[in-house]
């Protein structure tokens, strides 16, 4: 058994049932869409086939982890296994036109039109994998209608998304959707745990990614967790009658911190847009956490400030994308939050 073994996939036990048996009843379909949340298990399943796909001898629905195609797959370079990804944009699209986010046509076609249309170099199959396939236009879609239909050779296609309505009907109806769901906050803590990350951050990061163990583990390389719970910390306070101290200057650094682990990470990366990316990040965790905060609440007064404070925080993140001054839109946020969330004394 290899270390990349369905067996090991965490949490997803209805997921791999189903996709072990079709497997082994030699019923694995051409396409499949891995349908679910970021960051619970969809990639590293899709992996863990692809090496049994393309393994020279497997014992029943486990890789050999010892043949050539194996050894290839473990060292992360094998000729037959594609995987698609975002990444690639900015390497085929040198123009800028596609500003990093659309999977067109001029990605698909080299990189998984044309390679699927050849032989395999290792003779085994071919194995492509799109990663946030919701990124592929319509027209790179319709592309790639033809090779879902008719592969040349023994090839397996996975789609991974989180959004699987931007799918077209035309693409699902070709491909098994296998559904992967959100985990457990308490079972992604253990896991944590069991790897060897400190409690009180396995917790945190537990619930702040509200149990997806991939998005838990990224945002600990990130140093996001600390940063996000001070954050969350001082919006409590805000809502107690406690103004923050420099709520600006939090998201300045905050911000900075994670978009420099994203240049140490990879170094074409935009300074500025990893930094855009991170506020964007604590926005949205601010958010969720004062929509969690106040679920259950009926006070009136602190309703309405939920919402204002909610608003608020989505105003600053639509100013993020229309490249207002960033030092700016967080000044005016704080302003915001603070004038609507200090509550008049209440008389004893
Ligand atoms: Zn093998």
């Amino acid at each position: 058994m290899t270390a990349n073994s369905l067996q090991n996939i965490f949490g997803q036990d209805r997921a791999i049932t189903w996709l072990r048996q079709a497997y082994l009843a030699d019923r694995l379909p051409h396409g499949l869409i891995f349908a679910g949340p970021v960051g619970v298990g969809k990639a590293a399943t899709a992996r863990a086939l692809a090496n049994l796909f393309l393994c020279e001898s497997p014992k029943k629905d486990e890789a050999c982890g010892k043949c050539e195609s194996c050894r290839v797959f473990a060292a992360g370079n094998h000729p037959d296994f594609h995987v698609i990804t975002k990444e690639l944009i900015r390497y085929h699209d040198k123009t800028g036109k596609s500003k990093g986010i659309e999977l067109s046509i001029h990605v698909l076609r080299p990189e998984l039109i044309e390679p699927a249309g050849r032989k395999a170099v290792m003779g085994r199959g071919k194995v492509f994998m799109i990663e946030q396939a919701e990124l592929m236009n319509p027209q790179a879609q319709n592309a790639l209608l033809k090779t879902l239909e008719e592969p040349a050779g023994r090839t397996l296609l996975v789609l991974l998304t989180d959004q699987v309505n931007a799918l077209l009907a035309t693409i699902r109806s070709r491909c098994q959707t296998v559904r992967f769901g959100a985990l457990d906050v308490e079972r992604v803590r253990k896991e944590l745990g069991r790897r060897g990350i400190d409690a009180e951050l396995a917790a945190d990061a537990a619930e702040l990614s509200r149990g997806s163990l991939g998005v838990a583990l990224k945002w600990i390389e990130d140093g996001v967790i600390v940063p996000a719970r001070a954050l969350l910390g001082q919006i409590d306070g805000l809502f107690a009658g406690s103004p923050p101290d420099d709520l600006p200057g939090f998201f300045k650094n905050a911000a900075e911190a994670y978009a420099q682990k994203q240049l140490e990470r990879d170094d074409l990366a935009s300074k500025d847009q990893a930094t855009r990316e991170g506020l964007t990040l604590y926005l949205l965790l601010a958010g969720e956490h004062i929509r969690r905060r106040f679920v259950e609440d009926t006070d009136p007064h602190e309703l309405e400030t939920a919402c204002a404070a909610i608003d608020a925080l989505a105003q600053a993140e639509s100013y993020l994308d229309s490249n207002v001054n960033t030092s700016l839109v967080f000044q005016q946020l704080t302003v915001k939050l603070e004038s609507r969330a200090v509550r008049v004394p209440s008389e004893t």
